[in-house]
C-alpha cells in the first residue's frame, strides 16, 4: 500500500509540475498572457486540446483552445478588448466570431487565435454523421475527443489552477509519443479522425497505439469514410496540404490506407511529389502542386473525360475552385509537358513548349521526368523556371509605337518575335538593338 501511495502522491506532484509549466510557457505564446489576465477572476477556464498537449510537450500551439462552463462568447468579447489594448488592433485584423448554437466563440488576429467552447457532451446518431451536441461534465468534454494526448485539460485561475485533468492514459502516451482513441468506436463514429491520426503522426513523429491502428484499418475496411460528407474529407485534406510538412502528412494518409480508401481511389509517390516541390519557385503555389501530384494517379481516360471527373471530384471535396483549377490543369497538362520539354531544342522553344502553364504544371513535369533518369525534361524546365522565364526586354510596345509601328496584333507579334531572339542568344542587351531587329521583323 504504501507504494501505491508513493506513486500516486508522485503522479499527482509531476501532473502538478507540468500544469505550472504549461501556465509558465502560456505567456510566451500570441495572446497568451491576456487569455491568463482576463480569466483571472473565473474558476471554469482551462486549456486544452492542442495547446495543452503543445505546451507539454515544449512546442508552439498553432492556437490556444480554451474550454468554460459557459459565457463563452462574453469571455471572447473581453478577451478581443484586453488584445485590442495590447495593441493586436483591428488593422492587424482582430476578429471576433461565435456560433450560438454550439456556444463557442473566438478571436483572432494577425498572430494568433483563441477558441472558446463550452463544455460539451457529444453522441453520434448514425455513423459519419454530425454529433449531438448536449451540455456536458468536465468528464464528458474529455470523452469527447479525438485523441488522449487532446484531452487533457489545465485549470487557469482559481482553486483549479495549474491543475490537469485528462482522459486515461493521455499523459504517459504524450510521454511515449503515442495516438491512442478514447473508445471502441470512436472512427466510426467520426471517420474523420483517420486523417487526423494520420497529420498528427506526421507533425508530431507519434505512433499509433496497436488497438487505435488495428481499429483504423478495420474502420477503413468497413468503408468507414463513405459514411462522412466529402466536404469535411476536403477540410481534412486541406488542412494536411497546410502542415509545415505536408510531404510527411501525405505519406501517413497513404500508409495508413486513407488515400487507397477514397473514392476514387489516390495514391500517392513521395519522390514525385518532393521532386514536384524541389522544382517549385517561391511564386508557385504548394498545396496545388501536391494535389496534383495525388491526382496523376487517378484512371487515364480520355482528355475531356478524365478533366470533367478531375473537377468533379474536387468539387466534392469542396477545393476552392481556384486550387482546383491550378491542381487539375497540372496533372492533366504535366504528362505531355515532359514530352514538349524534352523535345525543345533551344530556349524559344522551351518558351514555347511551357507557353501559358502555370508553375505547378511545369514543376510537376519536372519531378515526373527526374523519375526516369537522365531526365532531359527536368532540366529544361529548371531552366526554364530558374532562369530564362525571368528574361525581359528592353523595348516596350510603347517603344514600337513611338518608332512608327501600326497599333493592334504587329505590336505583339514583333514583341515575340524579339523575345525568341534575346533568348536563344541572337541579340545583346543594348535597347537600340532590340529596337533595330524588331523594326527588321516587320512584315
Ligand atoms: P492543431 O494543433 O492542428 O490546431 P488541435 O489539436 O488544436 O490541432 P483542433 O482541430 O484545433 O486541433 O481542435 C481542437 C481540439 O478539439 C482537439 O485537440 C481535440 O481535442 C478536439 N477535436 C477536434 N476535432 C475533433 C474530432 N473530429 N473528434 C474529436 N475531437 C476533436
Amino acid at each position: 500500500m504504501p507504494d501505491v501511495h508513493a506513486q500516486s502522491n508522485s503522479r499527482a506532484t509531476h501532473a502538478s509540475h507540468s500544469g505550472e509549466m504549461v501556465l509558465a510557457r502560456l505567456p510566451e505564446i500570441s495572446g497568451g498572457a491576456q487569455l491568463l489576465r482576463v480569466v483571472a477572476g473565473r474558476q471554469d477556464a482551462e486549456l486544452i486540446g492542442g495547446a495543452t498537449r503543445d505546451l507539454l510537450l515544449a512546442r508552439t500551439p498553432k492556437e490556444l483552445d480554451v474550454v468554460v462552463e459557459s459565457g463563452a462568447e462574453l469571455l471572447a468579447q473581453e478577451l478581443a478588448a484586453a488584445l485590442a489594448d495590447a495593441g493586436a488592433s483591428s488593422d492587424a485584423g482582430l476578429q471576433r466570431g461565435a456560433h450560438e448554437r454550439f456556444e463557442t466563440a473566438f478571436v483572432s488576429w494577425r498572430e494568433g487565435r483563441i477558441d472558446i467552447t463550452t463544455r460539451r457532451g457529444e453522441s453520434y446518431p448514425s455513423p459519419g454523421s454530425l454529433p449531438d451536441v448536449r451540455a456536458g461534465s468536465p468528464d464528458d468534454d474529455l470523452r469527447r475527443r479525438d485523441f488522449t494526448v487532446n484531452a487533457i485539460a489545465v485549470g487557469l485561475a482559481g482553486p483549479r489552477r495549474a491543475q490537469l485533468r485528462s482522459a486515461p492514459h493521455s499523459l504517459e502516451d504524450l510521454e511515449a509519443g503515442r495516438l491512442r482513441i478514447l473508445h471502441e468506436r470512436s472512427f466510426l463514429d467520426d471517420p474523420t479522425r483517420l486523417l487526423r491520426l494520420a497529420r498528427y503522426s506526421a507533425r508530431l513523429g507519434f505512433e499509433p497505439e496497436q488497438r487505435t491502428a488495428q481499429l483504423a484499418a478495420e474502420a477503413l475496411r468497413a468503408g468507414a469514410l463513405g459514411s462522412v460528407s466529402p466536404a469535411r474529407i476536403g477540410a481534412e485534406l486541406r488542412l494536411a496540404l497546410r502542415e509545415e510538412d505536408p510531404v510527411g502528412s501525405l505519406v501517413a494518409l497513404a500508409e495508413l490506407g486513407v488515400l487507397g480508401a477514397l473514392d476514387p481511389p489516390l495514391s500517392f509517390s513521395e519522390q514525385l511529389a518532393r521532386g514536384g516541390l524541389a522544382a517549385l519557385p517561391a511564386d508557385g503555389r504548394s498545396d496545388p502542386l501536391l494535389l496534383a501530384s495525388l491526382l496523376v494517379s487517378l484512371d487515364p481516360g480520355d482528355g475531356a473525360a478524365r478533366e470533367a471527373a478531375t473537377k468533379a471530384f474536387l468539387d466534392r471535396l469542396e477545393f476552392a475552385a481556384s486550387d482546383r483549377e491550378r491542381a487539375t490543369r497540372a496533372a492533366l497538362r504535366a504528362p505531355a509537358l515532359v514530352a514538349a520539354l524534352a523535345a525543345a531544342r533551344s530556349p524559344s522553344q522551351l518558351r514555347r513548349s511551357v507557353r501559358g502553364e502555370p508553375l505547378e504544371a511545369i514543376a510537376l513535369a519536372a519531378a515526373m521526368d527526374e523519375l526516369q533518369p537522365p531526365a532531359p525534361a527536368a532540366s529544361a524546365a529548371r531552366r526554364w523556371l530558374d532562369e530564362l522565364r525571368h528574361v525581359r526586354l528592353q523595348v516596350t510596345g510603347d517603344d514600337l509605337l513611338s518608332a512608327g509601328v501600326a497599333p493592334g496584333p504587329e505590336v505583339g507579334r514583333l514583341l515575340d518575335a524579339l523575345l525568341d531572339m534575346v533568348l536563344d542568344g541572337k541579340l545583346g542587351d543594348s535597347r537600340e538593338a532590340q529596337l533595330q531587329a524588331a523594326l527588321g521583323a516587320r512584315t
